[in-house]
């Protein structure tokens, strides 16, 4: 286009330049743009050469007034103006007008941006021969009827070009242009407006010489054109932020094409002749102003919406057939993509309960939105199973917000609990309680706590080395801490079973309040009491449990010694047996071959003085190792206490750091307590009895300690192994006393 429309040669010489192509092909936003001025002077006989000259380069006009000219111009006054445009077009034809100052703004306006060509000047300086030209001649046909015909749209044009329009009114015609891609894929289509304005006269009041009616009209026409000149002013401005675009109708519908993102073309028509040099110079002061005004052009961009979903729709229908090869080529058949019913969603949840109660061991995975929709159903289950536990619970107690004080002290007040919230003389706990209570607390149900207790010991033990019973690397629901199976049908919590050994605490559900974070959350059902104590020797109980294990193995290793002392004791015992033994064969041999006398001593051959060194000797090894003995013993008893005070403190801190994780009724929290009522059917005994012992540890302490005969039961033991604690404790101090005193 820039070949075409570039440098054109009038008959009468000039250079013509066209637009600039500044955002053609270039940034389509960001790049501001002048508004371009044009002047065209109408032709005449009497131009005035010796007043109005040209540059060289067709680009500015130098208007000279003489002095003397017929109003009479104060001699003081400014006489030569000079006016930089864009391009000036005299005796220029139809045809290189439309090149020059439109042509790019309606091919740019059929790639989206929008475009206004404004024809301002005087009456008959021919603005309405310049936009729409002469009806009766094609080679005189103005910028509308050409720019219709650019866009090809050649049909309207008759009925628009025959309208006829004042001299005293603007008239804009605007051009729609919607412009969409040839080939159907492309949902982008652009829109955007041409603008065309034939501005009413612009001649001064004084010059007219209107009067009544047409002054009014005339004034009135002035002062729209004053506020366009506002509003361009204002336009040119960078620092201001308001346009006054709604002053009069003319700038409000020219609001979207003075303004923003538009090209425009301002063409100015003049006068040749020198009797209109006034007004001349008043419409190239307009222009000049004009020409100070920035827009920014850019696409009006817009997507089909029909054209898209359709497209979407093409896509589709491609790709499920390509997963439809994949999977004939994947030997999977029958699989079906689209969304599912609620007959579907039914036996998704169907499956999810029978999984969670332990009949379904896996879900087989079919594709990605069934796999969606297992976990949905997962979500689902798991909501309608607290909900049923806080029925079953609400049908079984009152349950009173803990955070609701009102509540809790009107039921203080009524005597019901005490200042900790515990239940006053309701030892059943049955019918009333502050907060969720976590299972049955009645002392008629405490075999079924029992139950529980065990089938979470055997599941605990269960769980070691199974997996997610989901199968498939895909779907791993392993990840979820805890898994309730569903409720039965008296809405109590069965079985839980805690995943995860290695994590320290158990894991708070997700679903809890923040308003309890200040411990952890507990589960609905409180892990198997063996677990949770190997989860609180790692965490609160590993300080009181390492010096507990430090204590015994110091303990065993006195145990130890104490244990060779007796052997070497026995040995020296049984060594002194035999010396008097041997000694008393001497004296009895001594006996019966007669004795000697000698001064009143006893003569004793060497063979018997030597045992009786060697007896000596003996039991004064005998007293040492004795005396060692003593001394490890007493040790040992008091390490015993310590190992049993560690024991009893681990077992304390343990209960204590349990209901307090896990909220065990007060009642029952009773009953866990060391001695307590339930303690054998949830940790063995064996446990509780084998914290850290050994085989060697036990066969020393039966070595020790002389066990009365037949004490089988693990009851007898265990009670007398405390009163001799006791005992032994006292001995201990007595004896560690003692060997101070030495
Ligand atoms: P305006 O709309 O500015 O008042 P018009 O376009 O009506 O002026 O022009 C007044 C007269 O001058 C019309 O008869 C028109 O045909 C004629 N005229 C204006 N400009 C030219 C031109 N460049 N070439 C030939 N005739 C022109
Ligand atoms: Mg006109």
């Amino acid at each position: 286009m820039d070949e075409e429309a570039a440098p054109k040669r009038d008959k009468n010489g000039p250079k013509f330049h066209c637009l600039p192509h500044s955002t053609q092909g270039s940034a389509r936003m960001g790049t501001r743009k002048k508004v371009h001025t044009f002047v065209r002077v109408k032709p005449t006989d009497d131009f005035a050469h010796e007043m109005i000259k040209y540059g060289d380069d067709n680009k500015s006009i130098d208007i000279h007034l003489k002095k003397d000219t017929r109003r009479g111009v104060v001699n003081n006054q400014q006489t030569d103006w000079s006016f930089k445009l864009d391009g000036v077009l005299h005796n220029a034809s139809q045809d290189l007008v439309y090149e020059t100052v439109a042509k790019d703004v309606v091919a740019q306006a059929l790639d989206g941006y929008n475009g206004t060509i404004m024809c301002y000047g005087q009456t008959g300086a021919g603005k309405t021969y310049t936009m729409t030209g002469t009806t009766e001649n094609y080679k005189h046909r103005g910028i509308l009827p050409r720019a219709l015909q650019q866009g090809e749209t050649n049909r309207i044009i008759a009925s628009h070009t025959m309208n006829k329009n004042s001299s005293r009114s603007h008239c804009i015609f605007t051009i729609y242009v919607e412009a969409h891609s040839r080939t159907l894929s492309d949902e982008k289509y652009i829109t955007s407006k041409i603008n065309l304005v034939d501005l009413a006269g612009s001649e001064r009041l004084g010059k007219s010489g209107s009067e009544g009616r047409v002054l009014k009209e005339a004034t009135y026409i002035n002062k729209s054109l004053s506020f366009l000149e506002q509003a361009i002013i204002a336009l040119g401005d960078q620092k201001r932020e308001h346009i006054p675009f709604r002053q009069c109708k003319l700038t409000h519908a020219l609001k979207d094409s003075l303004g923003g993102n538009c090209n425009m073309v301002l063409l100015t028509n003049i006068y040749g002749e020198a009797a209109q040099l006034e007004e001349t110079l008043s419409s190239l002061r307009f222009a000049s102003r004009m020409k100070l005004v920035t827009t920014e052009p850019a696409v009006n961009e817009k997507y089909d919406a029909e054209r898209m979903v359709k497209n979407l729709e093409k896509e589709l229908a491609l790709l499920k057939q390509e997963l439809a090869i994949h999977d004939s080529l994947a030997n999977r058949t029958l699989v079906n993509y689209d969304p599912m019913d609620e007959i579907q969603i039914a036996e998704i949840n169907s499956q999810v309960r029978r999984y969670l109660e332990g009949t379904l061991d896996e879900i087989d995975i079919i594709n990605l939105r069934q796999i969606q929709e297992v976990f949905n159903q997962f979500r689902v289950v798991l909501s309608q199973q607290e909900q049923e536990v806080e029925s079953a619970l609400r049908r079984k107690y009152t349950l009173i917000d803990k955070n609701d004080f009102a509540a809790i002290s009107a039921v203080q007040k009524a005597g019901l609990v005490d200042v900790d919230g515990h239940l006053v003389g309701e030892p059943d706990g049955q019918g009333f309680g502050l907060g969720v209570t976590p299972f049955s607390a009645k002392p008629g149900k405490k075999s079924k706590s029992k139950k529980t207790f065990k089938e979470q010991l055997s599941s605990s033990a269960r769980k070691e080395g199974a997996s997610s019973p989901v199968s498939g690397k895909e779907l791993d629901v392993s990840t979820s801490k805890t898994q309730l199976t569903p409720s039965s049908k008296e809405g109590d919590v069965k079985d839980m079973t805690i995943r995860e050994r290695e994590t320290s605490s158990i894991e708070p559900l997700p679903s809890d309040s923040p308003k309890e974070e200040l411990r952890p959350p507990r589960p609905s059902t409180p892990p198997p009491k063996p677990v949770a104590f190997e989860d609180f020797k790692n965490e609160r109980g590993s300080e009181i449990n390492r010096i507990f294990k430090e204590n015994k193995s110091i303990l065993n290793e006195r145990r130890k010694r104490a244990s060779e002392t007796t052997q070497r004791i026995n040995a020296i015992k049984r060594e002194m047996d035999v010396t008097k033994e041997a000694l008393n064969f001497q004296k009895s041999l001594r006996e019966k071959q007669g004795e000697y006398e000698n001064k009143g001593l006893m003569i004793i051959d060497e063979e018997e003085f030597l045992l009786i060194l060697k007896l000596k000797d003996l039991k004064k090894q005998y007293r040492t190792e004795y005396q060692d003995l003593r001394d490890l013993r007493a040790e040992i008893q008091y390490c015993q206490h310590l190992v049993d005070q560690c024991r009893h403190r681990l077992l304390t801190e343990f209960d204590i750091w349990y209901n307090e994780s896990f909220f065990i009724p007060e009642d029952l929290q009773v009953a866990l307590k060391p001695g307590g009522s339930i303690r054998p059917g949830m940790v063995p005994v064996s446990r509780i009895m084998s914290l850290g012992e050994d085989a060697q540890d036990k066969f020393s302490q039966l070595q020790q300690v002389l066990l009365p005969e037949g004490p089988d039961s693990v009851a007898f033991y265990n009670a007398k192994v405390k009163t001799e604690q006791k005992h032994n404790y006292l001995k201990t101090m007595m004896g560690l006393q003692q060997a101070h005193r030495k």
